[in-house]
């Protein structure tokens, strides 16, 4: 059994505390390259260009510099990383941007964040998987990122024809950061503010909370949630729900 199958359904809250900076790398390049054999160019990154998603697409381009990717853009994007997402695509131009720029209720990002994120994330991603005929999707959700990604392998196929990996999904905090320092890999710098967890500037917050996603939707519902792409069906969009 190859290492994409048994990650099914390891123990990634043993594998957070056991492993070591370098066995979590070579894991995760180890199931990129396994994902890439079965998929090809069915395989795309989603890179929110973000510290976690920078980490994987450098993680692929490892793997293989053929590998594709996506990033999905909102209205309501830091100055930084418009400026930081061009430069990304200028360097790589197998990183395609999605947007949705259809017209939104005036707010609609405090008077129902959950349509927002459907409109402006989820609906994007989802055309973004479509267009560009991915049959496995990589992502860089992390277990300890918060309260909502506990429960999640890295592996997952709960999408019918879409296998999602989450190659960095046993990764703490600070070996992403160690990744990126390590190999010298550029990030938004945004960060130099101080975010941990960035989104639109309209639902990010700077805090000093111990959880990393507390500065997202803060005063919402949502706050420390997730937009939708990691919950709603990608592809198979009539479904109910992941
Ligand atoms: S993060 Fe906020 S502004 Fe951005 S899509 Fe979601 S609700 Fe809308």
């Amino acid at each position: 059994m190859g290492l994409l199958e048994k990650a099914k359904t390891a123990d990634v809250k043993v594998l957070v505390e056991t492993l070591s900076f370098k066995q979590k790398v070579d894991r995760s390049i180890e199931l990129i390259s396994e994902a890439l054999k079965v998929y090809g160019d069915g395989l795309v990154v989603a890179n929110s260009l973000g510290k976690d998603s920078v980490a994987v697409w450098d993680l692929a381009k490892k793997v293989s510099p053929k590998i594709r990717g996506f990033i999905v853009t909102t209205r309501f994007q830091h100055k930084e990383t418009i400026e930081f997402m061009l430069e990304e695509v200028k360097r790589y131009p197998e990183l395609k941007i999605y947007k949705n720029d259809a017209d939104i209720p005036e707010g609609l990002y405090r008077t129902d964040p959950n349509r927002c994120c459907d409109l402006l994330k989820v609906e994007p991603t989802s055309r973004a998987i479509r267009e560009m005929e991915a049959t496995c999707w990589v992502t860089g959700l992390r277990c300890t990122e918060g309260r909502t990604r506990t429960d999640y392998k890295e592996v997952e196929e709960r999408d019918k024809g879409l296998l999602k990996l989450n190659p960095i999904l046993i990764w703490k905090e600070r070996e992403v950061w160690q990744y990126l320092a390590v190999y010298s890999v550029r990030v938004n710098p945004i960060y130099q503010e101080g975010y941990r967890s960035l989104d639109c500037f309209t639902c990010t917050q700077i805090t000093t909370d111990e959880n990393e996603r507390a500065g997202r939707w803060v005063g919402t519902s949502k706050c420390g949630g997730e937009c939708g792409i990691h919950t709603r069906p990608l592809k198979n969009v009539d479904g109910d729900g992941i």
